[in-house]
C-alpha cells in the first residue's frame, strides 16, 4: 500500500491516474469491520481504493471528544493492508488547513436538523474536509456509511451545490452480533454501558417492525420512552422522518429512515435504521 502524508505528492499521483476508476473511502481512523466494509465496496467496483485517515479538527465541537479520539495508526495501516486497500492518505493538521481559514457553506437546513442541532458547526467541519479531500483526489466514486445517514446528505448536497464529479455511494451499516452499530467509538464503552447501548439498535428495530405512517408521533414517543428508561442512557433525539429532506414524513415521502442519538454513560452514539 502506498502511504501519503502530503497533498502535493497525493494530487500528482491522482492526477497520473490515466484510464483508472478510482473509488475513495474517508474515515477518521480507529477503524474496524464497518470501515473495512467500505473498502470492500469500494474494490468492487473500482481499480484503485484510497481510504484517507484524518482526525479533522473543525467537525469536533467538543474539545474533549477530540483530545480523546483513538488513533492506533499502526493498526490501522496493518488493516489496510491485510484489506488490500492502496493508497493510504493520512495528512498531518497543518498540511490540510492553513492558520484562521474561514468556510461557510449554505446546506440549508440540513444543517440544523438532527445531528446539527446538538452539534452546532459540525457539519461545516465535515463538507470543508471533505471538500479538501475530493479536490486533492479527485476520485470517481466516494463510499460513506449509512451509519452516518445524515452527513450523507449533506456531503450530497455540497457535491450538488459545488458540481463536483464524483459519485456517492451509500453502503449498510455493519454491526456487532449483538445488533450494536460497529462505531469507532465503541472502544470507550463501558461494559455497563455496552449492554446498555443495545437499546438503541433494539428500539429501531422494534420502531421498524411497529411502523404505521398513520401513527408516527406515538411511535416515536413511545421508543423515546423505551431508550430513555434505559439506565445510563440519555436520549438526545429519536426520529423518524422524511429519507431525502428529514422533515417530516409525507404521502410524498419516497423513504423512511428512523434515527436516533444518545449518550451511553460518556460516549456519544447515532444509529438509524431505513423503514420504507
Ligand atoms: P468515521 O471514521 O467514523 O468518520 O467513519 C468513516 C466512514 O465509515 C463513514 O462513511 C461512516 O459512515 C462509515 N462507518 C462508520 N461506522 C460504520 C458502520 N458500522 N458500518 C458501515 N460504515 C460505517
Amino acid at each position: 500500500m502506498k502511504i501519503f502524508t502530503t497533498k502535493k505528492e497525493t494530487e500528482t499521483y491522482f492526477a497520473n491516474k490515466g484510464e483508472k476508476v478510482t473509488g475513495f473511502v474517508a474515515t477518521m481512523g480507529a477503524l474496524h469491520q464497518g470501515h473495512i466494509s467500505l473498502i470492500k465496496q469500494a474494490q468492487q467496483s473500482t481499480n484503485e481504493v484510497v481510504c484517507s485517515i484524518f482526525v479533522n479538527p473543525t467537525q469536533f465541537n467538543d474539545p474533549k471528544d477530540l483530545e480523546k479520539y483513538p488513533r492506533p495508526i499502526a493498526a490501522d495501516i496493518n488493516m489496510l493492508e491485510q484489506t488490500g486497500c492502496d493508497v493510504l492518505f493520512n495528512p498531518p493538521v497543518n498540511e490540510m488547513y492553513a492558520d484562521n481559514e474561514k468556510w461557510h457553506l449554505n446546506l440549508g437546513d440540513l444543517e440544523h436538523l438532527l445531528e446539527g442541532e446538538f452539534r452546532p458547526g459540525h457539519y461545516q467541519g465535515v463538507t470543508q474536509v471533505v471538500y479538501k479531500l475530493f479536490s486533492i483526489i479527485k476520485p470517481d466514486f466516494a463510499f460513506f456509511g449509512q451509519k452516518d445517514y445524515q452527513q450523507i446528505l449533506v456531503i450530497n448536497k455540497m457535491v450538488e451545490l459545488l458540481n463536483m464529479p464524483v459519485k456517492l455511494v451509500m453502503c449498510p451499516i455493519l454491526r456487532e452480533d449483538d445488533g450494536l452499530a460497529m462505531s469507532s467509538r465503541n472502544i470507550h464503552l463501558t461494559p455497563f454501558d455496552r449492554e446498555n447501548a443495545l437499546i438503541l439498535s433494539k428500539t429501531l428495530s422494534w420502531a421498524k417492525n411497529n411502523f404505521d405512517s398513520n401513527n408516527i408521533s406515538a411511535i416515536k414517543q413511545q421508543a423515546g420512552q423505551m431508550i430513555s428508561s434505559q439506565p445510563g442512557v440519555e436520549l438526545e433525539y429519536f426520529e423518524i422522518v422524511d429519507g431525502q429532506t428529514l422533515h417530516p414524513v409525507t404521502s410524498e415521502s419516497k423513504t423512511v429512515v428512523a434515527l436516533v442519538a444518545a449518550r451511553v454513560g460518556k460516549t456519544r452514539l447515532i444509529d438509524n435504521v431505513l423503514i420504507d
